[in-house]
């Protein structure tokens, strides 16, 4: 068992992260920026170190200063969360140089995941469905590139190999934009990602995003704790997820979830991950994998009873999975809505001092925020305040426990996009389940 964590994040998921490692009696470091000095989770840690200004370059994203903090407080092992540093192999690298434990997977994993092309070849060969594509990086020659986008058939997408975060795709409709269309999508990648790397795909007009997730020890292990659809989604942000995935049938479903446990043992994952797919005409499509704990986990951790994070925490102490796949057992269904500090119409950010927050309560209902009465939200990280997770034995049972509990929610002093949940989850078409991933974008400019 790890003796002392040291948490490299910030907001929810420190605390989130702190709670599991209090629960198994790990000692816990908090490290924050000067802004962040008064977040929950660094109250109620063990220990914490400020590494750094309020910048999240030269405080989250400080490597060497982590690594000092881990050094000086005698943390064995450093949770990264997600966002920051939690996909970055060269930090992982370096913090196993020092003697540390990455909660994680091994440097290997987090780049051949990391790259787009190396992640879609290691699936492939797993036997996990990808999207109709060019196979590898697009070579420099023009005909090539003509050939190979007819073959795929147009609307085709041209993304970076090392693109994230939704940033170097470009869609394409016709021919005649191809090969322009290339070249600035690979000159925005060399400027974005040092990477000029591009390749293909199909581009799928209303496809559904639909994730699974997956546990593996990293001792030829693995399973998968079913899916989740995140298709609610504002610029390639998620609003809304839930779990699982409605209206899929059975067959399909279980034959992607065992792919992704073979495709775990295949690459030698480690930790906890989830396989990202677009879902179309009851065919699955993997667009990438993320190799950490996601933002949505908890709708997965409702329906299952696994607690994902303290099984991170286990697997980095080194031990082998502590449950077989028979003993996942999916019941009910779960929703998770995002709460940001951001203005409902134009969606800025809205920092500022919370003058009163009353979260919700009862049956089914799981509040993840580090929100308190007289919290300032800072102006420098994501907005994300809060998140309202909701448990019902069904799809309607825990979207009518979601309404209750977001006309419970009171956030005062700042804005907040909680009226947008209010209506969402009324929506009719939300209700049936199902929409695609331009549903919300579409109901917004309409
Ligand atoms: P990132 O790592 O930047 O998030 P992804 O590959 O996950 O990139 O794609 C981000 C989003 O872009 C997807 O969620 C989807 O909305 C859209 N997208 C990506 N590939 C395709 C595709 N082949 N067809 C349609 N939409 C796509």
């Amino acid at each position: 068992m790890l003796s002392k964590v040291l948490i490299a994040n910030r907001g929810e998921i420190a605390l989130r992260i702190l709670r599991a490692c209090k629960e198994l009696g790990i000692n816990t470091v908090a490290v924050h920026s000067k802004v962040d000095a008064d977040l929950k989770h660094v109250r109620l840690a063990d220990e914490s170190v400020c590494i750094g200004p309020n910048s999240a370059a030269e405080s989250y994203l400080n490597i060497p200063a982590i690594i000092s903090a881990m050094e000086v407080t005698g943390a064995v092992a450093v949770h990264p969360g997600y966002g920051f540093l939690a996909e970055n192999a060269n930090f992982a690298e370096q913090v196993e140089r020092s003697g540390f434990t990455f909660i994680g997977p091994t440097p290997d994993v987090i780049r051949l995941m990391g790259d787009k092309v190396s992640a879609i070849a290691a699936m492939q060969a797993a036997g996990v469905p990808t999207v109709p594509g060019s196979n590898g990086a697009l070579s420099e020659d023009p005909a090539e590139i003509i050939a190979v986008a007819r073959e795929v058939g147009y609307p085709v997408i041209i993304k970076a190999a090392a693109g994230g975060g939704g940033r170097g795709m470009r869609v394409v409709h016709a021919e005649p934009h191809l090969l322009g269309a290339v070249s600035l999508t690979r000159s925005e990648a060399q400027a974005a990602f040092g990477d000029g790397r591009v390749y293909l795909e199909k581009f799928l007009e209303t496809p559904r995003h639909v994730e699974v997730q997956v546990l593996a020890d990293g001792q030829g292990n693995a399973i998968h704790l079913g899916d989740r659809d995140c298709s609610l989604q504002r610029r390639h942000q998620k609003v809304i997820e839930e779990a699982p995935a409605p209206d899929i049938p059975e067959a399909a479903r279980r034959e992607v979830l065992e792919a992704c446990v073979r495709a775990c043992v295949d690459i030698g994952y480690r930790g906890a991950g989830t396989f990202e797919f677009l879902y179309e005409n009851g065919a699955y499509y993997f667009i990438e994998m993320n190799t950490r704990i996601q933002v949505e986990h908890p709708v997965t951790e409702m329906i299952t009873g696994v607690d994902l994070v303290r099984e991170q925490l286990l697997i980095a102490g080194g031990e082998p999975l502590s449950l077989r796949q028979e003993e996942v057992i999916f019941r009910g269904h779960a929703f998770e809505c995002r709460i940001n500090a951001e203005d409902p119409v134009s969606f800025l950010p809205s920092p500022g001092t919370v003058t009163a927050y009353h979260p919700p309560g009862g049956n089914g209902v799981r509040v993840d925020s580090h929100l308190y009465t007289g919290y300032q939200v800072p102006p420098n990280y994501d907005s994300l305040i809060a998140k309202i997770i909701t448990y019902g034995r069904n799809r309607d049972n825990a979207l009518a426990r979601m309404r209750n509990a977001l006309d419970e929610l009171i956030v005062e002093g700042i804005k907040t996009n909680t009226d947008l949940h209010r209506e969402l989850v009324r929506d009719g078409e939300f209700r049936r389940g199902g929409v695609s991933i331009h549903y919300l974008e579409k109901k917004l400019n309409s």
